[in-house]
Order: structure tokens, then C-alpha cells, then sequence
């Protein structure tokens, strides 16, 4: 090679470096080297192969161009893996002949860098500790049930299968409302995934890949955290619909397409599913519904008995004296949402309770304790005859006196009572109130409702008897 070819390299990387700002290039640029020129092509050599794809797609264009600004006759980058990276690298070879060698190399990033180990090593640590797995959450606590079954085969599926084994749906993308069990399907999935030791499953929210991401670049050290995450067999991204930032989602969507390309399984938790992910672009969406997309539905009552009666058993082990009677862990699976994370609430309350009170829980004491996580009942349909049986009750006249023209005092309220609440109980409009009370005009009732309304507010009285009557016609 000429040395004017180095000279000019050197140039070329110092105006990409104007163009990019320091941190990007040294993330992408600082090790790639020049291997020759020839006619109008040069050729440039990155040390990894992610490397390489990351700098085509992204930066492609921008090199040619520094390219040309100092030599125009170039008309082509090519842009290759080096190979003796991949020699001296090649020590620990690929347990089988699936996994490219330099990937395996990737589960220690830097190693070839030891001008700032100290540096690497951090970030690497940070980046790629993963977050916090919460013990509890393994497949032997997980129930299963009509609602997640397939979602639970598929993660079981991801976590038993071995290294080399080909990859059967990727990613696998489950999607369901909040408290539902995604996180522990995938905490489970990443316990027993690494319970064998040969493979290595990382667990990360979807926060935590951003920050990671983001602290890696202000510590110039996007690289590492980049083939470190290449390093890993299994990803699980939790939350996927918190990942935000356009630079994020270019970076999550070329590690996706990085790792499925690599044949390695991508597992990802969201919300909702990949087609309204509203954030996310087109292709990532695409790419993430090419998969197996599962959903979970709501617990079932079963379910919920299920995964209380486990709770429970848990609990005991830590506290002996914690007893649940039959009759309150079914009032508790019957009537408490079906969000899991209330049941383990109302659980905990009722834990909490007969600690601290030491007295034992019994049906009366967890109705009180966990009223307000009680699924609300679908409200009764009440009737408009209802309302005026009762009105006409209440106010001792009769039902025909309500309807009728009458306008002495002892029945104007009532009758403006019962309209009143025939307006907030029912659907129904003002005309057809109206209409049910006598043939009268639609502008009467408005009348009535208002006039209640306004008096609610000044007479307490008033108030008690209509939150009375209320609760009579919604029983
Ligand atoms: P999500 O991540 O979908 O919001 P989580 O996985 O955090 O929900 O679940 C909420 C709570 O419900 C957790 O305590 C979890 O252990 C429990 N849970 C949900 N589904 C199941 C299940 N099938 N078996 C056992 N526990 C479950
Ligand atoms: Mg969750």
C-alpha cells in the first residue's frame, strides 16, 4: 500500500470525525482500519462483523463521500471483516458449527482493546448485568392456564432449548394487559435459560437497554455494549412499548436484526402488540410480528385460585402461623380483578394484617381489606317502573300519583325525584323520561333533574334519601 493511501486515510478520518462528532466516531470509526486501494475502490476492515453491517447501513454513504472529498475518482467502499482478529480470537471456539466464531468471541468485549480496560470492563458490567431477576418468579410458580398456555409453551420452548438447536420462532413477542404475568414468563425464561451454564440469557428492560445504550455512548463505549450484546444467546427485552428515542430505536432495531440474522432467539414482552407499538417504525414493527406474536389474556377465576393457592403455600414458608380459610381464598379469587399483581396485593394485605394484628384472617377481614381492589360488578340495569315504585314507596303517594298532573307539593318532589333518577341510573333520554312520566315534556324533566341537582348540594336531607333510594334500586 502507498503511504499516500495511509495519509489520505488519515485525512478521511479526520474529516469524519468533524462530520460525526468525537463519540460517534469513536464508536464506529476508531477501529477500522484501511487494507488497500485499488482503481476506484477501497477497501476497510472493521473487527466484527456487526461492525461492518452497522457502518454500511448507517454510515455507508458519509465514508465514500469523505472518500471523495480527498480523492475523486473513488466510487466504492468495501468494507470486510478482518480475519485476524478472528485468529487470535479463535481460542475459545464455537462449542458447534453454528455460531460464527467472532460471536463467540463477543462474550468478552474490549479483550482486544487494552488501552482502557478498566473503562470497558465498567460499562460492560453496567451495560450488560442485566436487570434484576426476582427469585420468585421461576416456571414452577407459574400457573398454568387457558389463557396462557401457548405463550407458556413457546417461553418454555425458548428457555430448554440448547445451544445450536435451530431457533424455531423469532423473536418471540408476548403481548398482554398489566399484571397478566408477562415479566414472570420472562424472568422465568431467563432463570432457566441460564440454569445450565452453557448458554447465556440476558434480561433487560426496555429502560435498561436504553440507558445502556446511552451512558455506553456518553462513555464512548457504544461499541462494547454493542458486541457484548452480541455475546449472548438469548435477549429478553421486557416492556418493549417504554423504548423511545429515534437513535434508541435505530440501535434496538439493528441489534434485532443483528441477533436473528446470527440465529440468536430475541424473546420481547410489550403491552400490546407489534401493529400498534405507534413508536416504533415500520420495519421494526414488521420484523417484530414475523415471529411468533402470543397474547395472554386475562386471568381466569381458575387461574387466580391457582396462582392464590400458591401465594399463599409461599407465604407460609416464611410465616407458619399464616392461615387462609377456603371460603376467603375463593371470595379473594372471585371477586378481586383480574390483574395478577392485586391479588398478590390483597395477599399481602391480609399477610400484613394478621401480623401485625396477630389475629387470623377471616372472610369478614379480608372483605374490609381489600374493598377497593374488588373488580367493580357490572353495574345493575335499572328500570324506569323500578324507580317510581320505589319513589312512590318512600314518599308514601302512588305510583299513578307520579304520573299524573297532580302539582301539589307532596307529589312535585317525588315526581322530580324519580326523574332525577331516572336520568342518572338510566340511559334513557330526556324525552323518553318525558314520555314515561305522563306524556310530559322533555324541558320538565330537564327542569326537575336540575332543580334536584341543585338542591343535593344545600340539603343534606335531601342527599341521604336520594343515596338511599339509589342504593335500593342498584341492590
Ligand atoms: P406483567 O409483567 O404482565 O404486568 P407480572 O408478570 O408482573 O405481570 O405479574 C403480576 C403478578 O401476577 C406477579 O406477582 C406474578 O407472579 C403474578 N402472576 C401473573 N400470572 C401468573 C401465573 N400464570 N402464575 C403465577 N403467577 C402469576
Ligand atoms: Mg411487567
Amino acid at each position: 500500500m502507498e503511504i499516500n493511501d495511509q495519509e489520505r486515510w488519515a485525512r478521511v478520518k479526520g474529516r469524519l470525525k468533524a462530520e460525526v462528532g468525537d463519540d460517534v466516531f469513536s464508536s464506529w470509526f476508531a477501529r477500522m482500519d484501511l487494507e488497500g486501494v485499488n482503481n476506484d475502490t477501497v477497501r476497510l476492515s472493521v473487527p466484527t462483523r456487526f461492525l461492518k453491517s452497522w457502518v454500511q447501513s448507517h454510515y455507508g454513504d458519509r465514508v465514500l463521500n469523505c472518500w471523495q472529498a480527498e480523492e475523486g475518482k473513488i466510487q466504492r467502499i468495501e468494507l470486510t471483516v478482518r480475519s485476524a482478529v478472528l485468529r487470535t480470537n479463535a481460542t475459545k471456539p464455537a462449542a458447534n458449527g453454528q455460531a460464527a466464531p467472532f460471536e463467540t468471541r463477543m462474550a468478552k468485549p474490549g479483550a482486544d482493546e487494552p488501552r482502557q480496560p478498566g473503562h470497558q470492563s465498567a460499562m460492560t458490567n453496567d451495560a450488560l448485568g442485566g436487570s434484576p431477576l426476582d427469585a420468585r418468579l421461576t416456571f414452577e410458580n407459574f400457573v398454568v392456564g387457558r389463557s396462557n398456555t401457548l405463550a407458556h409453551a413457546a417461553a418454555k420452548q425458548v428457555a430448554v432449548a440448547r445451544r445450536g438447536d435451530s431457533v424455531m420462532f423469532n423473536p418471540l413477542y408476548i403481548h398482554a394487559g398489566v399484571g397478566l404475568g408477562k415479566t414472570h414468563l420472562l424472568h422465568a425464561v431467563t432463570w432457566a435459560g441460564n440454569a445450565g451454564g452453557e448458554r447465556k440469557v440476558l434480561y433487560l428492560t426496555a429502560e435498561k437497554f436504553m440507558y445502556g445504550f446511552v451512558s455506553a455512548l456518553k462513555t464512548h463505549t457504544a461499541l462494547a455494549f454493542k458486541e457484548a450484546l452480541r455475546g449472548i444467546d438469548v435477549l429478553v427485552i421486557d416492556d418493549l412499548q417504554f423504548l423511545q428515542g429515534k437513535n434508541i430505536q435505530a440501535e434496538f432495531c439493528h441489534t434485532l436484526n443483528a441477533l436473528i440474522d446470527a440465529g440468536r432467539q430475541v424473546v420481547i414482552a410489550a403491552d400490546r402488540p407489534p401493529t400498534d407499538l405507534e413508536n416504533l417504525d415500520d420495519r421494526v414493527r414488521s420484523r417484530l410480528a414475523g415471529g411468533l406474536v402470543v397474547e395472554m389474556g386475562p386471568l381466569g377465576e381458575e387461574l387466580r385460585l391457582e396462582i392464590l393457592k400458591g401465594r399463599i403455600a409461599a407465604a407460609k414458608s416464611h410465616h407458619e402461623s399464616f392461615t387462609v380459610p377456603d371460603e376467603v381464598v375463593e371470595f379473594i379469587a372471585k371477586s378481586v380483578t383480574h390483574n395478577g399483581r392485586d391479588l398478590e396485593g390483597a395477599l399481602n394485605r391480609l399477610l400484613a394484617h394478621s401480623k401485625l394484628t396477630g389475629q387470623p384472617v377471616t372472610l369478614e377481614m379480608a372483605e374490609r381489606e381489600v374493598r377497593d381492589l374488588i373488580r367493580p360488578q357490572e353495574p345493575k340495569r335499572v328500570k324506569i317502573e323500578d324507580i317510581q315504585r320505589i319513589v312512590a314507596r318512600q314518599y308514601n303517594v302512588s305510583r299513578s300519583d307520579l304520573l299524573s298532573s297532580r302539582r301539589t307539593a307532596n307529589v312535585v318532589r317525588p315526581r322530580q325525584v324519580a326523574m332525577y333518577l331516572a336520568k342518572t341510573l338510566t340511559l334513557r333520554s330526556l324525552p323518553e323520561i318525558g314520555r314515561r312520566f305522563g306524556g310530559r315534556d322533555h324541558t320538565t324533566v330537564l327542569h326537575a333533574v336540575r332543580k334536584i341537582e341543585g338542591l343535593v348540594g344545600t340539603d343534606s336531607a335531601l342527599a341521604d334519601e336520594i343515596e338511599l333510594l339509589k342504593r335500593q334500586l342498584q341492590e
